[in-house]
């Protein structure tokens, strides 16, 4: 899939998970989820980290585990704020819904990168480096390019999806739903 693609998708599911939440808590899901779906090919094609640690593309920053542990750090950090484990100032301090909101459109934005990957010829691995098993979400016949049709249809799906939830706020405010 396309950077481009990646980043929709990630705005989109940013944006599906804060969709009944307040403006600030959305803008916030959205930037991370649109972090979440550009995070894995940042750190394989891009990163500083890339030579250091030898990565290739789609290796274990396109497994489950990293998602998990990333998540999972971005929880703890998140919680810590909010739970004034740590002291910041008022204006860093996230509510707890707010942590749990922000936490799960990072950890949904990796998980449409990977899903998105797994549409295309080359599939994933999600369960390195733990095991080499190659997985794809499509039958053969209908597994495309990275920058083929199922390019374009993911782009499609998430514009959709932004729009949808857009129309669905803006018609909640003007009162019309
Ligand atoms: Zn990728």
């Amino acid at each position: 899939m396309k950077r481009s693609t990646h980043l929709a998708l990630g705005a989109a599911t940013g944006l599906l998970v804060a969709a009944s939440s307040s403006l600030p808590v959305a803008a916030g899901a959205i930037w991370l989820g649109v972090a979440g779906g550009g995070f894995p090919d940042w750190l394989d094609l891009r990163s500083d980290l890339r030579r250091s640690l030898r990565l290739r593309h789609r290796g274990a920053s396109h497994g489950l585990p990293f998602v998990a542990g990333m998540s999972a750090l971005l929880g703890v950090a998140l919680w810590s704020l909010a739970s004034g484990a740590v002291d910041a100032p008022t204006w860093l301090v996230p509510t707890e819904a707010t942590a749990r909101t922000w936490t799960a459109a990072f950890a949904l934005g990796m998980l449409s990168h990977l899903l998105a990957d797994a549409c295309t010829h080359a599939g994933i691995r999600p369960l390195l480096p733990f095991s080499r098993w190659r997985v794809w979400l499509l039958p053969g016949f209908l597994r495309g390019r990275s920058d083929g049709w199922i390019n374009g249809l993911a782009m499609l799906a998430s514009a959709g999806a932004i729009g949808s939830v857009v129309v669905w706020r803006v018609a909640l405010w003007s009162g019309f739903a």
